[in-house]
């Protein structure tokens, strides 16, 4: 192992290669080999799996993975990498590296065509977070499911999917068990961000059901409105409502995940 994340590993190919940090593209690069290790064991992964990383950067997370999994599989937006990939990830045959924009990326497709090479697939990302959620949200939503996501997230943002009832919050909750693994300090990036990150790590039990995620959208869209006037377009409302044994003046965060899969029978 190269322990690309080393400071002075990071240093010196940042440097080689003339490369700065990029703002546009979320760029905080890991500086800490015990928190790279802590992310990979966190990922719970073995020589079956086939990883989907988000966003390699300069392939710190990147070597680890390639340790522990079968395959590594990479989305990154930012061709000025290539260079430093080519030389830091040189001693990984398993990691392939695709120049994307991983939310324009057609990965139900890419996970119909994994699954018939590899028993597990899982996804682990150090997210740049103007995009965090709609990252998640595309990983949730899949049709051809994962087995797990592991993902480094804003701390507060990991402490709202924890604690705050969302559309997103509970459609994970719907799909499979979220864990707080642990909190990542902004000193251990350079360069270092304005906040503290954590790490979450998401096991899928099962698909996700459109209509269950369009009923928590539509009973979210106005968190302080009762869940019958966010509903209330919707034909004979009342009565649903009733024969779902919910309280109309209720508010969509009083309701539990179960209300919710109650009410999609009825759309
Ligand atoms: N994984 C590296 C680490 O932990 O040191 C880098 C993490 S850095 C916070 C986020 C990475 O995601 C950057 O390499 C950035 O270029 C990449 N990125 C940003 N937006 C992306 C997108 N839409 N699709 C793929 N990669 C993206």
């Amino acid at each position: 192992m190269k322990d690309i994340s080393k400071k002075a590993n990071t240093m010196y190919l940042l440097n080689k290669y003339n490369m700065k940090a990029s703002k546009k593209f979320g760029q905080n690069f890991i500086i800490d080999t015990n928190i790279i290790k802590r992310i990979a064991e966190s990922a719970n992964i073995d020589s079956r799996t086939c990883v989907i990383e988000i966003g390699p950067g300069i392939g710190a997370l990147t070597e680890y993975l390639s340790y522990y999994a079968c395959k590594v599989i990479c989305y990154e937006i930012d061709e000025r990498l290539k260079e430093v990939l080519n030389e830091s990830l040189d001693e990984c045959p398993n990691v392939e590296i695709i120049f994307e924009d991983f939310l324009k990326v057609d990965i139900e497709q890419k996970i119909k065509e994994l699954r018939k090479n590899y028993e597990k697939i899982a996804v682990v990302t150090n997210l740049p977070y103007y995009i965090t959620s709609d990252i998640i949200e595309k990983i949730v939503t899949l049709n051809q499911k994962v087995d797990s996501m592991t993902a480094m997230v804003q701390k507060e943002v990991a402490l709202k999917l924890m604690n705050v009832k969302s559309p997103l919050s509970l459609i994970i909750q719907y799909c499979g068990q979220l864990k707080y693994c642990f909190n990542v300090s902004k000193n251990v990036f350079s360069p270092p961000p304005h906040v503290d990150s954590a790490i979450i790590h998401i096991d899928f039990k099962n698909k996700c059901d459109e209509k269950v995620y369009k009923v928590l959208k539509l009973s979210f869209q106005q968190k302080r409105k009762t869940i019958y006037n966010n509903l209330k377009n919707i034909e004979k409302i009342t009565e649903i409502l009733d024969e779902c044994h919910i309280d109309e003046r209720k508010r969509a965060e009083e309701l539990s995940i179960n209300d919710f899969i109650a009410l999609s029978k009825y759309l």
